[in-house]
């Protein structure tokens, strides 16, 4: 869980619309349902839960380690130009939602991303999620 708080507002993300979670604010916006399933929105709650894990509680240190462990060669939040498609924060994030259910990546109902890791690596992506 993030250390700290944070806010679920029934807004829409005040940047672009949809759902996100600004640090800045503290805040999960999540306002529409945008005609998802129960399971699709738990599984984006998780998502933005992440990223507030991320800003949170990770280090330059652990995201290096993260990037590592998947052999990615782009900054956190870097766009794909440098084939991170997509960028570490939301691999991050993708992750922590299978992390989250306990189960691997390929089994996640619901993925935003195209984001599948090697299952031999989820352990540790997983600890290392964990750790902090
Ligand atoms: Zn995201």
């Amino acid at each position: 869980m993030p250390h700290g708080p944070i806010t679920i507002s029934a807004k829409d993300c005040r940047i672009g619309g949809g759902t996100c979670y600004i640090h800045a604010d503290r805040t999960i916006y999540m306002a529409e349902d945008y005609g998802f399933s129960a399971t699709q929105r738990r599984s984006l709650l998780i998502h933005e839960i992440g990223h507030a894990v991320d800003l949170y509680n990770m280090t330059p240190a652990k995201r290096r380690q993260f990037r590592g462990l998947l052999e990615l060669y782009c900054g956190w939040t870097d766009d794909s130009w440098r084939g991170c498609d997509p960028v570490p924060a939301e691999q991050f994030a993708e992750q922590y939602v299978a992390c989250a259910y306990g189960i691997p990546r390929a089994s996640v109902a619901e993925r935003w991303y195209d984001y599948l890791p090697l299952p031999s690596l989820e352990p540790a992506l997983c600890a290392l999620i964990r750790s902090n």
